[in-house]
């Protein structure tokens, strides 16, 4: 058994997408189901409103257990256009959100 850390650093996440579309494809998701979803908001800053993105895994989210036992990347990782997002052993990926300014990191044991 092993912690592992799905990280993203959302500052630089653009919204594109590519990771949603990067896990349906991966997992075959139906229609109105989704690994992984991108939300969108918005808050008042110093002088004008901020808008960020932040992808946060669903509960159809395995972490792409086939993918990493085989050496792989996640595909919403491998897809991602900004490369903001990284998986790994926990403890690495919380070594990483310590040095960004806007990061999440999701764990799961397997
Ligand atoms: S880790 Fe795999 S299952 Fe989870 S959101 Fe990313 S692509 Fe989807
Ligand atoms: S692929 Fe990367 S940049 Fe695009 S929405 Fe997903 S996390 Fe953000």
């Amino acid at each position: 058994m092993m912690n592992y850390g799905l990280f993203i650093d959302y500052e630089w996440c653009s919204g594109c997408h590519a990771c949603e579309l990067a896990c349906k494809q991966e997992h075959g998701h139906k229609t109105d189901e989704w690994g992984i979803r991108v939300i969108e908001r918005m808050y008042r800053g110093r002088d004008k409103n901020v808008f960020e993105y932040v992808p946060i895994p669903t509960e159809f989210c395995d972490f792409c257990m086939q993918r990493v036992a085989e050496g792989k990347k996640p595909a919403c990782v491998h897809h991602c256009l900004t490369k903001c997002m990284e998986f790994g052993p926990m403890e690495q990926m919380s070594n990483l959100a310590t040095k960004k300014k806007k990061t999440v990191v999701f764990g799961r044991t397997f």
